[in-house]
């Protein structure tokens, strides 16, 4: 099998909203570089904030991708089938005692004006990282609200200097003690972002992730992590974001340009295609 043949992606979108014209540019850069080099694309759907995802933005998701016409290799993979999974990798890492258990609350942690700013917003403090195993533990059998976070001096230690492939950009030199002491299990559920998408890119054999540039900084967490558990890295390549009239950046949340408002325009889709850009 040549190289060629082994390129798979994946579009990862996260069902809290509806999608835009820049999700609809992310879905097609990923499936037409596999489709060019005869690989696999795959549709994920990242649903594991239960707080914000809902059934029917993932349904509207199927909708969407179904009208631009980009089908995925194979089943949709679904997070929230996989909590065990995750669950059984944050087991593995506890028993390294690369996490510990935190009890601060947002607020908290804001109140406590020492957070200086990385990369993904407010460094955590390691206010919790202090508390000794027997009173940490006693406060869980009690009940009390906790995720998890890494203790990533630690976790950088073992790992040594890391380095991921951007494509056009050759090796880039990793810095994920910038982020601190990151949440891979949030307080609702068994799993965070960085956990969950490392684990599942690792599993589906994903070799190249395209995907916004937003996400650029997150990849020295998810390089640490494939390196922690011995999971394979992908290649990334980080697009640029599609911009309003403006030059503000598209968002689910303004609910701009959301497809399905497209469609129901009777925007027809090649007019779709035309504008995203490629
Ligand atoms: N689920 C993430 C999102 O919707 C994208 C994950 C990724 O591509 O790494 O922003």
């Amino acid at each position: 099998m040549t190289q060629a043949h082994t390129i798979v992606t994946r579009f990862a979108p996260s069902p809290t909203g509806y999608l835009h014209l820049g999700h609809a540019r992310a879905a097609l850069i990923a499936s037409r570089r596999a489709a060019e080099a005869g690989g696999r694309f795959l549709l994920r759907i990242e649903n594991i904030d239960a707080t914000r995802c809902r059934p029917e933005f993932e349904a509207a998701i199927m909708a969407d991708m179904a009208w631009l016409g980009i089908v995925g290799d194979g089943p949709v993979r679904r997070q929230s089938d996989h909590l065990a999974d995750y669950a059984a990798v944050l087991d593995k890492l506890r028993a390294r005692d690369l996490l510990y258990p935190c009890f601060c609350t947002r607020s908290e942690i804001a109140r406590s004006g020492i957070a200086p700013h990385g990369p993904d917003g407010p460094v955590y403090p390691g206010t919790c990282s202090l508390l000794s195993r027997d009173h940490a533990l006693s406060r869980i059998a009690a009940g009390e609200p906790h995720c998890w976070r890494l203790r990533m001096a630690h976790a950088a230690e073992i790992a040594g200097p890391l380095d991921y492939e951007e494509e056009g950009r050759g090796l880039i030199g990793c810095d994920p003690e910038a982020f601190g002491d990151v949440v891979l299990a949030r307080k609702d559920c068994r799993g965070s972002y960085h956990l969950c998408v490392t684990h599942d890119d690792w599993v589906q054999g994903v070799t190249l992730v395209t995907r916004g540039e937003e996400l650029r900084a997150a990849t020295h967490i998810h390089r640490l992590l494939q390196t922690m558990m011995k999971w394979s890295a992908p290649r990334y390549a980080h697009h640029a974001l599609l911009t309003d009239a403006s030059g503000a950046k598209l968002s689910k949340r303004d609910g701009a340009l959301s497809l399905r408002q497209l469609r129901a325009e009777g925007m027809p889709v090649e007019d779709v295609l035309r504008r995203l850009d490629l």
